[in-house]
C-alpha cells in the first residue's frame, strides 16, 4: 500500500499485543487507512459459527467458520495454575482411527499457519476479557490435539509454532515449552521436527504395543510400524533432551489387558519418555468404550512396576462433545 514502515509493526502490534483484531478500533493509524488495511492484510480468517461451554465455565469449546465455509473446533480449558488451549491443524483429518469421530467423514484441507495461529489469539483475547470462569488470564500451554493431523499439515503447523514462541510484536510470545504436537506418527516428518531447533513436545498416538492391534486402531501404523516410529520418537528425544509423550486411549477390552501393559512398559523401558492414558471418551456410531476403572488402575500399575512414568489424562469437555477425539465441528 506504499505505507512507511513502521506502520507494520503497529499492526502487528495491535494484532498480537493488544489482540486487536478489529482494524476499525487501531486508533494509532489514520482513520481513512483502517479499513483499507484491514481488507488488504486482516481478512475474517475465523467467524465464530458457536461457544459452548462445561466445567462451570472453565472450559469452552468454539466452533469457527473459515472464509470457504470449511469448520473447526477449537478447546479452552482453564486449571487451577494454567489455561490449555487445544487447536486445530486441520479440517477434519485424513488418518480414519476408528475411535476418533474426527476422522470419520476425511479431510476437507489443511489450515493455514494463520487459521492456526489466530485460534489461539482469539483464545488469548477470550481470557484478556474476562469471558472465561475465574477472571482474566494468559494461555500458557498450546496443544496440537484438535481436529487433524499437524504432522500432515507440517509447514503451516512448524510455521504457526514459530508465531506462537515469537515474541510480541512478531508473535504471541508463548512458551515453547508449553506446546505440545501430537502425531499419529509420521516418522519421516517426526525425524524433521527433531531439526526444527523448537523446543516443543512430541506426543505420540500409541495405543497398541503390538503392531497387529495398532494397524487397526492407527491405520498410518501399515506405512510406519511401531518400532520405526519410535526409533523417529527416541531420535526426537535425544536430539531435543525433551521428554517424549506417549499417548494410549484406554478402550475396553481392546487394548488394555494386564500383558499389553507390560509389553508396552518394555518398549518404552530406558527412554526419555511417559506415558499419558486416555479413558476413551465416546463418539457417535462407535461400539467401543473406555476401561473399567480396576482395569485401567491395573494397566497404570504395571506400567509403574516396569519403571514407566505414567498418568491419566484428565479428560474436559466431555459433555460438549469438547474432549480428546470427540470434535468433528458440526454445524447444529
Ligand atoms: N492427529 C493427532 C492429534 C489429534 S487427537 C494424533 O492422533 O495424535 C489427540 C489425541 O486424542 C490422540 O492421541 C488421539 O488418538 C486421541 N483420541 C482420539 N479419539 C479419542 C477418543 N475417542 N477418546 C480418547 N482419546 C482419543
Amino acid at each position: 500500500m506504499g505505507l512507511p514502515r513502521f506502520r507494520a509493526d503497529q499492526i502487528s502490534k495491535q494484532v498480537f499485543e493488544r489482540l486487536e483484531f478489529d482494524p476499525l478500533a487501531w486508533t494509532d493509524i489514520p482513520a481513512a487507512q483502517r479499513v483499507e488495511l484491514g481488507d488488504e492484510f486482516l481478512p475474517d480468517l475465523l467467524t465464530e459459527v458457536r461457544q459452548i461451554s462445561c466445567d462451570d465455565g472453565e472450559t469452552v469449546k468454539s466452533l469457527w467458520r473459515l472464509f470457504d465455509g470449511a469448520l473447526v473446533e477449537s478447546v479452552l480449558m482453564r486449571y487451577p495454575k494454567r489455561v490449555t488451549m487445544c487447536i486445530s491443524s486441520q479440517a477434519g483429518c485424513g488418518m480414519n482411527c476408528p475411535f476418533c469421530a474426527t476422522g470419520q467423514a476425511g479431510l476437507t484441507r489443511n489450515l493455514s499457519t494463520a487459521e492456526i495461529v489466530m485460534q489461539v489469539a482469539a483464545g488469548a483475547r477470550l481470557l484478556a476479557s474476562e469471558k472465561v470462569a475465574g477472571g482474566p488470564g494468559r494461555v500458557g500451554n498450546v496443544v496440537f490435539m484438535g481436529m487433524g493431523e499437524p504432522l500432515a499439515n507440517y509447514a503451516s503447523v512448524v510455521a504457526a509454532t514459530r508465531r506462537l514462541i515469537a515474541d510480541p510484536p512478531e508473535g504471541l510470545g508463548l512458551s515453547g515449552r508449553g506446546i505440545t504436537i501430537s502425531t499419529v506418527g509420521l516418522a519421516p516428518r517426526i525425524r524433521q521436527l527433531a531439526g526444527e531447533g523448537l523446543p516443543v513436545t512430541l506426543a505420540l498416538s500409541l495405543h497398541a504395543p503390538d503392531d497387529e492391534l495398532r494397524d487397526e486402531l492407527v491405520p498410518i501404523n501399515n506405512r510406519w510400524p511401531i518400532d520405526e516410529v519410535l526409533d523417529a520418537a527416541w531420535e526426537y528425544a535425544d536430539r531435543t533432551h525433551r521428554r517424549v509423550s506417549i499417548e494410549y486411549a484406554l478402550i475396553r477390552d481392546i487394548n488394555d489387558q494386564p500383558w499389553r501393559a507390560d509389553r508396552l512398559a518394555s518398549l518404552l523401558r530406558g527412554h526419555l519418555v511417559h506415558v499419558n492414558l486416555i479413558p476413551l471418551n465416546p463418539t457417535p456410531g462407535s461400539k467401543w468404550t473406555a476401561s473399567d476403572p480396576d482395569v485401567q488402575d491395573e494397566f497404570v500399575r504395571r506400567l509403574e512396576v516396569g519403571g514407566i512414568a505414567v498418568t491419566v489424562r484428565d479428560t474436559r469437555g466431555r459433555e460438549i462433545d469438547g474432549a480428546c477425539g470427540q470434535l468433528a465441528a458440526s454445524p447444529s
